[in-house]
């Protein structure tokens, strides 16, 4: 069985220990390959290469740096079709998603960040009569990122690429679950030129290789992305040293559909929506809200369209749905469901497994809607991070904002309405880091991404996230 290996100071290596743990295809259930279980010992050896490679890294010139991840981003282009097969037999996630999101949106994060760079000016202020501030903006050093399943090389890369451009040495760690095409990234590095040390790619758990990362004093800067429970672990652990933080961390999005929207782009938008990805992107916007002159006829249509959503293999080019990532995490979806039936809840759709013939072991689960649940029950209020979804009828703008803004979360929400005036109402008073309008899911990235209250600390995209992986400088001179 194929053993993936760590990538440090430029070259595949063991973990130290020697240890390994099983990795799942989810698509069948069962084991495929091994991935280190790695430990201090190996976050050392990455700290160690990357201290060495920080002076030459970051002494070059930006358009030498800048040339070094354009080709970086055009190795990935170039093995798209390994990248995409790995993405998906790794994830379970559809290959189409893989081919058309996932991929071609970690070699635009290289890409845009390459070229970013070499525009990023530091700010100057005149002092009239008395002398002129500059503001130096020099790369941190060493820093850690740490990224979740679900959207594997796509969210890794949204964090290394910026943290690389900025002149900083990384060592990184993709979830446990996922860590195939962050593994390919080594070679493509290798290939593109980067020096040795400067990208270091561990595998492991994070409760060993992500907590020594998260602890290692030489280690100025955390960048994460995961759940709401770890970002707090790692904020506790990371604050008593300084270090910065970027947490991107769990969500329960709104979806608020007015009956004066486009009915037919707002019913195929909130399917994707609600289900992209298995519902594991954590934009998904898992409590809708329907006001009741609609209701009836949104419900009708929806759940006959969510009826007739398949899912498969991901292979399977009829797939709009694959597997969910791990056995635990099929069970924890399906926990929800029985919990909101226990809540009062009717399943209009789905609630249950799907047994795919050939990979009866596989973690397939039907997209699943609810009604009949109050907004502030634990179902409307937990994340479930699933193909799970709940509609709710609204009277008034206002009941719909406050349900909207009822959990701890706030980051994103989605809006259909033709009403301008009404769109930017209620868009600036959600509790959310990015609104939609009309729309899902359009990245422009050079947009501040992220979340507010439990759903995170910082924003990450275009200038935001070269000035969190940047230590700024001001010095005055006297005229
Ligand atoms: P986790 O928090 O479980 O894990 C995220 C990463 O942190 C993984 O690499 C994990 O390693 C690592 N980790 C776990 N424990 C520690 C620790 N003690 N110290 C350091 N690192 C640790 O999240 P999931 O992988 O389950 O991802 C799903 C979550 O991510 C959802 O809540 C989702 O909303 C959120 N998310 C947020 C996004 C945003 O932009 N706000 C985007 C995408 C997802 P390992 O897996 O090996 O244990």
């Amino acid at each position: 069985m194929e053993r993936l290996q760590n990538f440090i100071d430029g070259a595949y290596c063991d973990p130290v220990k020697g240890q390994y743990i099983d990795n799942y295809e989810p698509a069948s259930g069962k084991v495929y390959s091994q991935i280190p279980n790695s430990t201090e010992e190996d976050v050392e050896l990455a700290v160690a290469a990357a201290e060495k490679a920080f002076p030459i890294w970051s002494s070059m010139s930006t358009t030498e740096r800048s040339a070094i991840m354009v080709k970086l981003s055009e190795g990935i282009q170039a093995r798209m079709d390994e990248f995409v097969q790995a993405e998906s037999r790794d994830n379970g996630k559809p290959l189409s998603l893989a081919a058309h999101v996932d991929i071609p949106r970690a070699v635009s994060n290289f890409h845009f960040f390459a070229t970013a760079i070499v525009h990023y000016a530091s700010e100057s202020h005149n002092m009239e009569g008395v002398g002129v501030n500059y503001t130096l903006r020099k790369p941190i050093g060493i820093v850690g990122c740490i990224s979740p399943w679900n959207l594997p090389l796509y969210l890794f890369s949204w964090k290394i690429a910026p943290a690389l451009a900025a002149g900083n040495c990384v060592v990184a760690k993709p979830s446990e679950i996922t860590p195939y095409t962050s593994y390919l990234l080594g070679k493509v590095a290798k290939e593109a030129g980067m020096p040795d040390g400067v990208l270091n790619i561990l595998h492991g758990e994070g409760k060993f290789a992500g907590d020594a990362i998260v602890k290692h004093p030489k280690i100025k800067a955390i960048s994460f992305t995961g759940g709401t429970a770890t970002g707090e672990y790692i904020a506790r652990t990371a604050a008593p040293m300084f270090k910065k933080l970027s947490l991107e961390l769990g969500g329960k999005n709104p979806n608020i559909i007015f009956a004066d929207c486009d009915f037919k782009e707002m019913l195929s938008t909130t399917l994707r929506s609600s289900f992209a990805n298995q519902g594991q992107i954590c934009l998904c916007g898992s409590r809708i809200f329907v006001e009741r002159s609609i209701y009836d006829k949104f419900k009708e249509e929806f759940v006959k369209r969510v009826d007739g959503t398949v899912v498969a293999h991901p292979n399977n080019p009829e797939a709009k749905l694959g597997a969910v990532v791990s056995k635990p995490h099929m069970e924890k979806v399906l926990s929800y469901v029985k919990l909101a039936k226990e809540e009062g809840g009717t399943v209009l759709s789905g609630g249950e497994r799907v047994i795919v013939e050939g990979y009866e072991d596989g973690y397939y689960l039907r997209p699943t809607v609810i009604e009949g649940l109050s907004y502030d029950c634990r179902t409307n209020q937990e994340e479930i991070f699933g193909p799970v979804v709940t509609i709710t009828p609204f009277d008034t703008e206002e009941e719909a904002l406050m349900m909207a803004n009822s959990t701890k979360y706030g980051l994103s929400a989605t809006l259909w309405t033709s009403n301008l005036k009404r769109a930017h109402r209620i868009a600036n008073e959600l509790d959310a880091g990015i609104v939609w309008i009309n729309s899902w899911l359009v990245r422009d990235l050079r947009t501040p991404f992220g979340g507010m209250k439990a759903s995170g600390v910082g924003r990450e995209g275009g200038w935001e996230a070269l000035r969190f992986f940047t230590e700024p400088k001001n010095v005055f001179v006297k005229y």
